[in-house]
This record gives C-alpha cells, structure tokens and sequence, in this order.
C-alpha cells in the first residue's frame, strides 16, 4: 500500500509531466514551422502540429490514419528523392530535404523539412522528430532573380553574337567555299573522265567534313541567340572551352593569337547551364583577344586551363594583352564600366553574376609579366544532383 508521502511524490511528478507538455504544445503549436514526430519503428505519426493543416492544406487526421499519406503529398518528380533520403537518413540524424507539395486545390507549396533522432536511455533510436519549414516565398523570389538574370544573360549574349556577326559571316564563308571548291574539281574530273575513284573520294569527303564544320558554327550560334530557359546538367568543362573555341578560331587566326590549351582529362563534370557557362568562356575570351590586339609587339598568346581545385573546378583565361590596371580591379566588374571606344561594359558583370548564381566566383588579376588572368570556378556536379527551376 502506498504511503501518503508517495501518494503526493507521484501526483507531484504527474503534474510536472502535465506542465512541462503544456509548455511544449505551446511552443510547438505557435510556431510557424511544422513540428513533427514519428515512431522510428513504422514511422506512423505520433505529433503533428496544427500549422501543418494550414500548410498542407490537409487535415493532420488523415496522417495519423495513414503515414504514407505524407508522401502521396509530395510532388511527383520529388516524391522517390525525398522518400529516399527520408528512409536511408532519418535515423543516421541526416535526414535534410527540399520538396514541393501539391495541396488538395492543386498550388504548390516549397518545403524544407529536416530531422532528427530521438534516443531512448539506452542509446536506441525510438522516434524520429523534424521540422518542416513552408520555403515557397523564398524559393519564388529565387526564381524571380534567375528570370531576370537569365533574360540578362540573355541580353548580353545578343549583344556579343551583333558584335560577332562580321567574323562569323567571314568565318562561315570559308567552308562553304571551299564545299563549292571541291564540288567543282569533282564535276571537272566526272566531265574529263580522268578522275579516280579515290580522288573523287577523297573531294566528297572534304565537301561532307566542310559542310558539318559551317552547320556546326551555325548551330553554335543559334544556341546562343535563342532565348532558352537556364537548363542545369553535368557538363564537361572541356567540351564548353572546345565550342567556343569554333565561334573564336576565326579571330584567333586572324589575330596571330597562339593558343595554349591545359585541360585536365580527369576533369569531373561541373554543375551548370551549358549556354550561360559559355557565354562566360567566350566573354573572357573574347576580352583577351581584345586586350591583345591592342598591344602590337610581343607574343600573343592566349592559355585556356582548367583544373579540380576544393569542391569545385577552376577555369582560368590567360592572355598577353595590355593588361590591368589595379585601381579598376573591382569597377572592371561594375555594369556599363569600359575602357573600349565600343564597350558595352556588360561582359564581366553578367559573367560575374552567371559564375555566382551558379555557386562559383570570378575574379581578375594583372599577370606578373604582361597581360592578364581571368579565373571562374564552377561546383563540382554532386551525385543525384537535380535541376529545381
Ligand atoms: P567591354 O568588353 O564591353 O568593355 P567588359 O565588362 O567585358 O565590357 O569589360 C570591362 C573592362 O574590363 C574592359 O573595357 C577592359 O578595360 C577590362 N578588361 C576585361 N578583360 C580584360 C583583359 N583580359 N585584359 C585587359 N583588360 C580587360
């Protein structure tokens, strides 16, 4: 029989319990963050805060009837990642994820919702817990400022294909002329009936390589003019710095720029728009030319690199031009800032903010000898890694 001292003890312990769940539904339920806990062995739902119904759009009801009503709420192109990552880190206290939901009506709600394991005395995980934030006015002023910063790049890219119009024109001419070169020797050859097979041969094949040299610049030039929405993928650096190199071989040869190329073959894929990440390639580029014509003596030489560096990889343009003057460092970066007669001064700006709105940096350096360095870096492409635009 318990005495009355223990009598009181356990009504004492009983109304601290009730208390202190007092004090935690009021925290939990006027918090604008959905907290939820789960039992770590079927993972039905144990807590769900009111917010949770506001969010959602859902009663919190139906997820007390049926767990997996959670994930039947999860966007479809979301819902095998999330489900995923919920299953294999929940209870490692890794559990972290972005996802859209689709309310009853059919809106989209963004979600970042992160957890955490809730350990018995022994040590054994029994519940999961998490809180899960509504990041939709976030995420929407995040794509506003990829919008206007890709109608942007957008912008800059037709200014640079305007300016590059003349050379481009010069550089198409060449293979068509030389397809209307090697068609012509063909007939001559087919009239005279003095051609061998393998001259005529060897003709069509040149007329066939030519041909897909000018639809290639074509094609490289109408990828840059279209008004594309940013597409993010895993792309090899080498293949960017290698189509550029067809819009700018022209100049290059033009110019007498001799061309270093230092590309790590074991170079991991980046993370990023193809056409946005070669606008920057061909801005830098195109600045280095430019630098160089404007010095007459000495080399010309333009190095293209790219090398692993912490997480990401590190592109670095390099000429012998006329260099930096290191008071402009930073105005070089500043939009409409040019020290060219017919300088827009929007090239490293927009370059700059692609290379940052991709997680990089780009920066500027007056080499020790002559000319200048221009280096972006790019992150590297993660595994699973998916576009959320
Ligand atoms: P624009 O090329 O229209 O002038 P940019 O924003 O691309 O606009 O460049 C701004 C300025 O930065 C250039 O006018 C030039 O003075 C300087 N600059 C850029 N790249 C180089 C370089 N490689 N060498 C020397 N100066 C450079």
């Amino acid at each position: 029989m318990a005495t009355a001292d223990q009598v009181n003890q356990h009504s004492r312990v009983e109304e601290e319990l009730r208390e202190s769940e007092l004090r935690f539904r009021e925290v939990a339920e006027h918090m604008r963050e959905v907290f939820w806990m789960r039992n770590a062995e079927d993972f039905s739902f144990l807590y769900l805060s009111p917010v949770f119904e506001e969010i959602w759009g859902r009663p919190r009801q139906t997820l007390y009837n049926c767990a997996d009503e959670w994930l039947d709420a999860i966007h479809p192109v979301d819902r095998q990642r999330v489900c995923h990552a919920f299953f294999e880190k929940v209870t490692e206290d890794e559990y972290l994820a972005e996802f859209r939901i689709v309310r009853p009506d059919g809106s989209i709600r963004w979600i970042s919702d992160r957890g955490f394991t809730i350990r018995s005395p022994s040590g054994e995980v029994y519940r999961v817990g998490g809180i899960a934030e509504d990041i939709s006015q976030r995420k929407s002023s995040e794509r506003q400022r990829r919008e206007l910063q890709a109608e942007l790049a957008h912008m800059g890219r037709l200014s640079t294909m305007g300016e590059m119009a003349t050379g481009l024109a010069h550089e198409l001419n060449q293979p068509l002329a030389a397809i209307s070169n090697y068609a012509a020797a063909s007939v001559n050859r087919l009239r005279k009936g003095n051609g061998s097979q393998d001259g005529l041969i060897a003709n069509l094949e040149q007329v066939s390589h030519q041909a897909l040299r000018a639809s290639h610049i074509i094609r490289q030039m109408r990828n840059l003019v279209r008004k594309t929405k940013p597409r993010h993928a895993k792309v090899l650096v080498g293949q960017l710095v290698q189509e550029v190199l067809d819009l700018v071989e022209s100049d290059l040869r033009h110019y007498q720029i001799h061309l270093r190329l230092n590309l790590d073959p074991q170079l991991p894929p980046v993370w990023t728009d193809s056409i946005q990440m070669q606008q920057v390639i061909l801005n830098l580029t195109r600045n280095s030319i430019e630098a160089m014509v404007e010095v007459v003596d000495g080399p010309h030489e333009l190095s293209i690199a790219a090398l692993p560096t912490d997480g990401h990889v590190e592109i670095s343009v390099c000429d012998t031009g006329k260099g930096l003057d290191l008071k402009m460092d930073e105005q070089l970066f500043e939009p409409f800032f040019s020290t060219k007669t017919t300088g827009l001064g929007m090239g490293l700006s927009i370059s700059r903010s692609i290379v940052e709105a991709h997680g990089g940096r780009l920066w500027g350096q007056a080499n020790s000898q002559r000319g200048a360095t221009f280096r972006f870096t790019l992150p590297i492409a993660r595994k699973g890694q998916v576009d959320d635009a």
